[in-house]
């Protein structure tokens, strides 16, 4: 039996496990993905440094985490934003998932899917993943995001699942292209793209070079990734160097927006029984360093209950 189990492997379980890690507290993360890292994932290509998921962070105050993890020198200052500023890893963002990485000693079930959670007796959870295997623990954090955890949390207790239905998200392709500078004339404006900006980025993109990204949503006409990198070449008459088209499902949630998302993530902080604790950039973690924060504060919680 796993005293905790981690569901989800992305920055927030990373974080978790982490905490777990030092607190010296068996545990086991389950990914339904072969790698971890969730949301993050950065690829060299030529001599551009590009990321497929987040790239620019706003940061207020310093992260005290990141030396912990030996990245003390990682970031690099995009300029002023709101009373912060936006950031970016100087190798990509998969610095922090690779730092996060080399941390985790404890068993990784990669590849596979929890399908839902349930409450055994007073102390033990059941785990049943969708190749029906089940799992014992005494502790669960939940990292997925809304649209699986709804499903999970269903069996646990109806009430969860239902405060979770139908979370919206804004699923958009990232797309990047790298082009020398003197054969790009100015972006096309009204694209109709969720965004498309250019970028010059010293430590990132090749001298005489520029660093295009584009937001993509996928429509009835737009089906996949290749065809997202298709449409926004179509629309700059130059020949790209580098080109990468990433895509997730579950990019830019839209729910936790809403003026009610704080009243249902009580309720449901409420209603989750003792040793069960959600957390992830879908529920109170907008942030970064929030993800970051709340994955660690979630395994201090569990750990405690769990030891109680
Ligand atoms: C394309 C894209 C671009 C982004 N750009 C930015 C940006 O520029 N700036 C910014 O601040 N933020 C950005 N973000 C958001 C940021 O990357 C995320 O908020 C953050 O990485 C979320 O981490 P998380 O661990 O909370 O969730 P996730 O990264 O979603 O991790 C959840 C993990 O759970 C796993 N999982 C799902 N279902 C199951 C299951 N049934 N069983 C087991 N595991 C499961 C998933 O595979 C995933 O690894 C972007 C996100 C995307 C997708």
């Amino acid at each position: 039996m796993a005293n905790i189990v981690i569901i989800g492997g992305g920055l927030t379980g990373m974080a978790a496990a982490w905490e777990l890690e030092r607190l010296r507290i068996p545990y086991t993360l389950i990914e339904v993905k072969s790698r971890l890292g969730g949301s993050i994932i950065s690829e060299r290509r030529g001599d551009f440094q590009l990321d497929g998921g987040g790239f620019l962070f706003e940061q207020y105050g310093a992260w005290d985490f990141l030396p912990e993890l030996g990245l003390a020198d990682a970031l690099v200052s995009y300029g002023r934003y709101r009373d912060g500023e936006l950031v970016y890893f100087r190798d990509g963002t998969q610095m922090l998932v690779d730092a996060l990485a080399k941390r985790i000693t404890a068993p990784i079930m990669y590849r596979m899917a929890v399908s839902s959670i349930g409450q055994l007796d007073a102390r033990l959870f059941g785990i049943c993943l969708e190749n029906g295997l089940a799992l014992h623990a005494r502790g669960i954090i939940v990292t997925a995001p809304a649209r699986y955890a709804e499903h999970m949390l269903y069996s646990l207790d109806p009430e969860l699942g239902l405060a979770l239905l139908d979370y919206r998200y804004d699923p958009v392709a990232r797309v990047s292209l790298g082009y020398r500078k003197a054969e790009l004339a100015a972006l096309p404006e009204a694209t109709g793209l969720k965004f498309l900006e250019a970028y010059t980025l010293p430590e990132r993109v090749p001298a005489d070079h520029v660093l295009i990204r584009a937001g993509v949503r996928l429509d009835e006409t737009i089906t996949t990734p290749g065809a997202a990198l298709a449409k926004v070449k179509r629309l700059i008459p130059a020949t790209p160097v580098v080109e990468w088209a990433a895509y997730w499902s579950e990019a830019d949630p839209l729910t936790r927006y809403l003026p009610e998302h704080a009243a249902v993530m009580d309720m449901i902080d409420a209603r989750l029984p003792s040793g069960v604790v959600i957390a992830g950039s879908d529920y109170r973690a907008m942030r970064l360093d929030q993800q970051v924060e709340q994955g660690r504060a979630a395994a201090r919680t569990v750990a405690a209950y769990v030891g109680s």
